[in-house]
């Protein structure tokens, strides 16, 4: 079986990115099941993992609940996928073994290779179907009501943060048997119509973009279909040219890049140009054991300091939120886009923490302008922690 999800347009609202929740039989579980609207890591930190994250040292205050981590490569590569291919992989690995029936995760629109829909995928040779990045918002968690209806209470789920906190306020409520959590992390998404806009300033022929990253060593690489390859230096990016809501307010608000509520966290920001795994618990670790011959793992190194990047981010941020319009920019105050580092600075965990810390600040700065109610409930404890060396506190009205 391998459902795919049929999208509508997505439900309004201001803070939303259309996780599939509201699509569900009981939409207002949104008022629990939400990561913007009144998130409670501990609680579901304690409930996942067993614990809640370390406040001392600079592993668990950055990244969540860690049980090991590893620089990683799925060897050799896997075709399509975005970096080796672990997630996919790990996917299938579950389902060959049959530790689960089926995975939620996510592959392309038939029409539109860059569109996210959700796929509820029940055989190890369809996964491969699924691998690579898509930019926007796919109603992934309305496919979980028709997987426990087919039967699926074994489930593998792969997904974004904002979808995996919504999951996570819902377990226990779903009855499954046995639920494996797979995230990436993820920041800076949009629409996939926004997203379209950018590649057509990238190249004169953006229908044929099917791979873009931004690489460790500040290039973004594009691939196109027939497999030529293109890359364009950071600075060289247009990204004075986007318009003023190419972001939406969702993923420049969001609290938790890392995907501290996943079994197990596939990114690449902690990987020194490899992949980067963060394993939280010990179904993670069961996870990764039925893939571990295949990888090459190496222990993640860090160099440089962070904090000048960081200042300097943190600086660009007031601004763009102080409403100078991004095009009046100096070239200098241009990459306000977090991934876009300058060219000497922090490698490995330094890197990872030097983009948690932006991403803390970025949060609460654009919250404080758009809707500083929010704040109160959406921000937790451990991102205030995250900003604090920077000047950033909280208001007596908003903690
Ligand atoms: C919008 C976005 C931004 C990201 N930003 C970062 C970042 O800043 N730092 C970092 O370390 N990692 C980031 N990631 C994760 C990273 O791009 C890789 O997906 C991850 O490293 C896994 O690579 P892989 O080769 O193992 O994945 P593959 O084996 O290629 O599998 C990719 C998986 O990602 C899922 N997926 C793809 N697009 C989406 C989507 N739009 N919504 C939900 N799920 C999706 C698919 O279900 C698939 O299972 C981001 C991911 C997304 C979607
Ligand atoms: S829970 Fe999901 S669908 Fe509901 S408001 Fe939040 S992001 Fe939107
Ligand atoms: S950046 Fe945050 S809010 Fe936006 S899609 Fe990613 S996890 Fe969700």
């Amino acid at each position: 079986m391998n459902i795919i999800a049929v999208q509508e347009s997505a439900p309004h609202r201001k803070l939303c990115t259309d996780c599939g929740v509201s699509r569900t039989e009981d939409p207002s579980r949104c008022g629990y099941a939400c990561q913007f609207i009144s998130p409670d890591y501990a609680t579901l930190e304690q409930q996942v993992h067993g614990r809640t994250r370390g406040s001392a040292g600079d592993i668990e205050p950055f990244f969540g609940v860690v049980k090991e981590m590893h620089q990683a490569a799925l060897k050799p590569a896997r075709q399509g996928a975005q970096w080796t291919g672990i997630t996919t992989r790990l996917g299938e690995a579950l389902l060959e073994r049959g530790e689960v029936t089926a995975v939620l995760c996510v592959g392309p629109d038939p029409e539109d290779n860059w569109r996210p829909v959700p796929r509820l995928i029940t055989s190890a040779a369809d996964m491969a179907s699924c691998r690579g990045m898509r930019m926007g918002y796919a109603p992934l968690l309305e496919l979980l009501e028709p997987a426990i209806a087919a039967g699926h209470t074994r489930l593998a789920v792969i997904g974004i943060p904002c979808q995996i906190y919504a999951l996570r306020a819902l377990e226990a409520e779903l009855g499954l048997e046995h639920l494996v959590v797979i995230g990436t992390p993820c920041s800076d998404n949009t629409t996939t119509e926004h997203f379209h806009e950018f590649l057509s300033l990238l190249d004169s022929n953006p229908e044929q973009i099917n791979y873009l990253e931004f690489m460790p060593d500040f290039h973004v690489e594009l691939r196109f279909v027939g497999g030529a390859k293109k890359r364009i230096p950071f600075l060289q990016l247009p990204i004075a040219d986007l318009r003023d809501d190419f972001f939406p307010l969702t993923c420049r608000t969001c609290v938790d890049y890392v995907n501290t509520l996943s079994d197990i966290t596939v990114g690449y920001m902690g990987g020194s140009g490899e992949q980067w795994l963060l394993v939280r618990n010990q179904r993670g670790q069961d996870t990764l054991e039925q893939i571990r011959p295949e990888l090459s793992l190496k222990a993640p190194s860090s160099s440089g300091k962070r904090a000048s990047a960081v200042k300097g981010f943190i600086e660009n941020t007031r601004r763009a939120t102080g409403g100078l319009p991004l095009r009046k920019m100096p070239q200098w105050l241009r990459p306000i886009v977090g991934k876009i580092m300058p060219l000497t600075g922090p490698k490995g965990l330094e890197f990872a923490r030097t983009r948690l810390e932006m991403k803390a600040a970025e949060s609460i700065l654009h919250l404080r302008r758009a809707a500083p109610k929010r704040l109160r409930s959406m921000i937790p404890d451990h991102v205030w922690k995250l900003a604090a060396p920077y000047g950033i506190t909280p208001d007596k009205d908003e903690c």
